[in-house]
């Protein structure tokens, strides 16, 4: 039946050269045409194989009104516009997909592997070359493209009498020959040029005409650019054959480029990769200095660099310097260290970048080729770009998104062309819209597709325990008391805990977690788009879910007082030792019996039973018997705190380190209040079930370990670089505190001894130092990494992975499908699912680490444009609220870098300004500019003007700041801090008005009522950013706690402002 072809390809190299290739193939008579309109969907094989490719079972909607088909040219230049959901009854032809293969390279091919993927997309892969009837051979000295255009115009009328001419087909080609030859052969196919399509089609779809004039006009420059022959601005990149025996021998250096914000024209380092990182004997990053050395690459970019001789090496920049005065004056640099130039880039990692255009009067400077405009990303990092438009001055108010196009070796910026507009600027949907394009976060609502795979759950229609997964799970809705402690407002409850006595006296400690991977098949649409994700994002307003609410807020929610299905795992501890004897894993259906606030459960641990009434579990009961669950769970409480504290001791005899984050948590519950940076006593109840989650997360970590040994999806934080840890061991000195970093453990005692009594902000910003020396924890494959490398620094185990939150993070649904898989392999079972092999495992970590740092990023800069929006046009000299209380924790040579605990906000504070003028105190403390110098040494700063006064600034001084924001047109609003005194800030009225200080939470409702009430006033009419703003909106409410909650994990990641160092 099948019938074996070959297929001569020829590919260009990179170098020029012409590769003969030859593939074979062989013919069948059945493809999946995937129409919903074909005759035998069988022998089409149609239906998806269990366990196949995710979107493999999509067909083509029948209610459309044509299928359209584009030739390869048209996939190769317009596929952002064939991405637009709008367009549907897309048909793409293999023959067209392998020419974005072989002409485009992986980025492009990949986005459109994507969009066949997507459920959300109305469009299908057809497989034409290897259909025996839509196989043609190529004639010969026919053109490749000919023989493309040719073979995709068979296969449309193949495809077309296949589906019994039920439906329409319009081909569109930008072959003029094609369209004259092909037009009106075939009654029923149409072929047209793809301008005409849209017109015909889609006459008043607007974002897809200017999406489609923007390509085509910065095609058309580039086509320009090349023919004219003008001074080349950057040497030519090495070819990649050349590139790739360089890194071989070691001549050149392979890494990627991070541009430093603050010096983004200047300054770049490229950090070693792979053998490069190993082999180079460099214990630095390589400083690539200009624009010229940084050849073209852009921020993220993998690239091989050549070190510099010796002589030429240059250091780093030191001082504090503002974004806007960008190399005026050159900070003092560091000891040189190794520099180089970029002689290549080895890949692209260009994504879409949001810009701002420039506003009319500078449009009219950039002069008479205004057809071509520079615009200015958002990202210091990234260079401007040449976009050619002729909508600028329409654009000039709003966020942009852009793209790259190419970048030649005659042009100072690289070119780019117009996507879509997001906001106008300032305002706060838009803005929040620009920090998710800017960390990649995509949160288009959930589709239908994805809908139809969840359970029905209706008040008519109840979801209910299966008899089948009763029979298989262990039942513990009898045999246990199970419960739930979490944040006031929590929905999403993922996780309880039971603890019982055992008939042999021993006790019975249980975790149950949400059993999330019972609901979400793998490669179904849900777990694509949830692995896709890869986390829930809080933002400082919003968050957008992992998972569909059904199951986030609902089926996988552990409830109080309803069956549902769980992961449990349980321990059998020795009854006074607590000595670990047996554990057990599996599935399980609970009942939770309470869903416990940490205060009440706070309360009841200490003893104070009057707050019975918060527990709504209990009030309907009667007293007798409302005693006996008070006393069961009072038991229950205590019991767990005791367990808890034992394993606690035995992480903290490890070194397990209490960081600055954990305490953010905390911060908030008793008061909810940012002022109170270091309660003395957080709720102990918090350790306990924190506590309790770290010890499933190690066992579990262990058994899939165990079980799969190079394919296990573990969490490693590594061991900080002593280098790091300078400035804290320095400024602990300061205030005569020694910090032994040799290890954990003793970084740990030495924090818990630095303890200032008469300032607790001393120790808590030591403990934030700590915190930004650490690397960022990171998921990994065990079978990338020996085993050493596998311990967790900051917890102080030797393994240690994420299986405790499966409805806000990915990496636990991987972790409960392993679970699962291992407990099927002690069983002697069959293991049905496909388990990532050690490589795909690796890759899938990288991007969930890559997703967090997106999830951290956007959750830093949100919160970040709330406080500017909290102080901007408040007048610092009559608002209360811009002045506070400020802590110098770092010193620079030409400032300060001062924290605020009332806004919990850290920022420079310049001790001379542009003028050169220096602060000086008189002795009032108010400052003044005046001339004179700065005299910095170790732990101090000392300005002194020409007149003779002196004023010196220490490490841990209180001083008074005044809060201010610096806008920016092209990029967000900063804080701005100025020393207005060299005294602390005393409150006014503190005895009468003791809310002085800013719930953070309120920070945001107030920001978000006056957004709403400016757009009240202004009665904006409904324009088409209406719709976008709907979209981004998904879950708009009281996240803050969640999201405060969620710090405690960002405790080991870095989130450190860099402030120029
Ligand atoms: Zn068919």
């Amino acid at each position: 039946m099948l019938q074996k072809r070959e297929k001569v390809l020829l590919l260009r190299t990179f170098r020029g050269r012409t590769l003969r290739l030859v593939r074979e193939h062989y013919l069948r008579p059945g493809v999946p045409c995937r129409s919903a309109l074909c005759p035998r969907p069988a022998a089409c094989r149609n239906g998806a194989r269990p366990g196949g490719r995710p979107g493999e079972g999509k067909l083509l909607s029948t209610d459309v009104t044509h299928y359209v088909i584009p030739d390869w040219k048209v996939v190769l230049d317009y596929l952002e516009i064939l991405e637009f959901p709008e367009l549907r009854g897309i048909i793409f032809m293999q023959t067209a997909c392998q020419a974005v293969q072989h002409q485009r390279g992986r980025r492009q091919y990949n986005r459109l592997r994507n969009l066949l993927k997507d459920a959300r997309h109305d469009c299908i892969l057809f497989a034409n070359e290897f259909q025996q009837h839509c196989y043609l051979p190529r004639e010969r000295g026919e053109s490749m493209e000919k023989w493309q255009t040719r073979s995709i115009y068979n296969a449309a009328v193949w495809y077309f009498h296949h589906i019994q001419d039920r439906m329409p087909v319009v081909m569109v080609t930008e072959d003029a020959e094609a369209i004259e030859q092909y037009g009106s052969e075939t009654e029923g196919v149409f072929v047209i040029s793809f301008k005409n399509y849209l017109d015909n089609f889609w006459p008043d779809f607007k974002a897809a005409h200017e999406l489609w004039e923007s390509i085509l006009q910065s095609r058309r420059e580039r086509e320009n650019e090349s023919q004219e022959s003008r001074g080349r601005e950057y040497p030519e990149h090495l070819p990649l054959e050349v590139l790739e025996a360089g890194i071989k021998s070691g001549r050149y250096l392979q890494g990627i480029l991070n541009v430093n914000k603050h010096r983004a024209q200047i300054e770049a380092f490229v950090r070693l990769q792979g053998a490069s990182s190993k082999d180079s004997g460099l214990a630095s990053d390589i400083l690539i200095h200009g624009m010229k050395a940084r050849n073209r690459s852009i921020h993220g970019d993998v690239v091989a660099v050549e070190l510099l001789p010796r002589k030429d090496w240059k250091g780093r920049t030191t001082a504090l310097c503002e974004n806007d005065s960008e190399d005026k004056a050159p900070g003092e640099a560091s000891e040189p260290m190794p520099t180089g130039r970029v002689v290549g880039i080895l890949q692209k990692n260009w994504r879409d970048y949001v810009v701002t255009f420039p506003s009319k009067e500078e449009v009219q400077s950039q002069g008479k080729n205004a057809q071509k405009i520079l615009v200015t990303p958002w990202d210091y990092r990234i260079p401007k770009i040449r976009i050619s438009t002729q909508q600028a001055e329409a654009l000039q108010d709003f966020r942009v998104v852009v793209r790259i196009d190419s970048w030649e070796s005659t042009s100072v910026y690289p070119n780019g062309h117009f996507v879509r507009v997001l906001g106008r600027i300032g305002d706060l949907e838009g803005e929040i819209a620009t920090i998710l394009v800017e960390n990649s976060i995509s949160v288009v609502p959930f589709s239908e597709a994805q809908m139809c795979e969840m359970p029905v759950n209706t008040p008519g229609n109840p979801w209910k325990v299966s008899a089948e997964e009763e029979r298989d799970r262990r039942d513990l809705r009898k045999s246990h008391l199970v419960f739930s402690i979490d944040p006031k407002g929590c929905e999403d409850v993922d996780d309880t805990l039971s603890v019982r006595t055992l008939k042999n006296g021993n006790l019975e400690l249980g975790v149950h977690i949400a059993d999330v991977t019972h609901f979400v098949a793998p490669n179904s649409y849900t777990d694509v788009e949830a692995r896709t994700r890869a986390t829930t994002y809080y933002l400082a307003d919003r968050r957008y879910d992992m998972l569909p609410s059904v199951l986030s807020a609902d089926l996988c929610s552990l409830l109080g007082g309803v069956d549902r299905y769980a992961v449990s795992v349980l321990w059998e501890l020795d009854k006074t030792s607590y000595e670990i004897k047996k554990v057990w894993y599996g599935r399980t259906i609970i009942r939770s019996a309470y869903k416990l606030f940490y205060e009440a459960a706070q309360e009841l641990l200490d003893g104070n039973v009057s707050t019975v009434a918060d527990i709504p579990e209990l009030k309907d009961l009667d007293e007798k018997s409302r005693q006996a669950k008070l006393e069961e769970l009072v038991w229950a409480i205590g019991t767990l705190t005791d367990i808890a504290r034992h394993v606690r001791a035995k992480r903290d005899r490890c070194g397990a380190l209490e960081l600055e984050g954990v305490e953010v948590r905390v911060q908030l519950d008793e008061k909810k209040n940012i002022h109170d940076l270091i309660p003395k006593q957080p709720l102990e109840v918090h350790e306990t079930v924190a506590e309790c989650m770290i010890l499933a997360n190690h066992w579990v970590a262990k058994k899939i370990w165990e079980s799969f040994p190079h394919q296990a999806l573990l969490r490693r934080h590594p061991s900080p670089h002593q280098e790091f840890f300078a400035e804290l061991r320095e400024c602990a000195k300061a205030r005569g505190f020694f910090i032994d970093t040799r290890s954990n453990k003793t970084l740990a005692d030495s924090l818990d001894n630095a303890n200032d009594p008469n300032d607790p902000i001393v120790n808590r910003l030591l403990r934030s130092m700590a915190t930004q020396a650490m690397s960022n924890a990171l998921y990994f494959s065990t079978g990338t990494c020996a085993e050493e490398e596998f311990h967790h620094y900051g917890l102080a185990l030797d393994k240690y992975t994420h299986f405790t939150s499966p409805i806000r993070r990915y990496s636990d649904i991987v972790v409960h499908r392993l679970l699962m898989a291992a407990i099927l392999k002690d069983k002697k079972m069959e293991i049905k699912e496909n388990l990532f092999n050690n490589k795909d495992l690796e890759e899938l970590c990288r991007h969930i680490n890559n997703r967090n740092r997106a999830a951290q990023h956007s959750q830093k800069q949100s919160t970040e444009l709330f406080q500017c929006m909290y102080f901007k046009d408040k007048d610092p000299e009559t608002k209360e609220r811009c002045i506070s209380d400020g802590v110098i924790y770092s010193i620079r040579t030409n400032g300060v870098l001062v924290f605020i605990p009332r806004y919990g906000i850290k920022g420079a504070a310049y001790l001379k300004n542009k003028d050169g003028l220096v602060v000086s105190c008189g002795p009032d403390s108010r400052s003044v500019w005046k001339p004179g110098s700065l005299h910095r040494s170790q732990d101090k700063i000392t300005s002194t003007t020409t007149e003779g006064e002196c004023v010196t600034f220490h490490l841990f001084d209180h001083v008074t700041v005044k809060i201010s924001v610096q806008a920016f047109r092209c990029h967000s609003d900063t804080i701005r801090l100025e020393i207005i005194s060299n005294k602390p800030y005393m409150m006014p009225n503190t005895e009468l008005c003791p809310q002085s200080s800013l719930l953070k939470s309120e920070l945001v409702k107030e920001v978000t009522r006056s957004v709403e009430e400016a757009q009240l006033a202004q009665e904006v009419k409904v324009n088409v950013l209406q719709q976008e703003y709907q979209e981004y909106c998904q879950t708009k409410g009281r996240s803050l706690y969640l999201l405060l909650e969620e710090i405690r994990d960002l405790a080991l990641l870095d989130v450190s402002g860099n402030y120029g160092i």
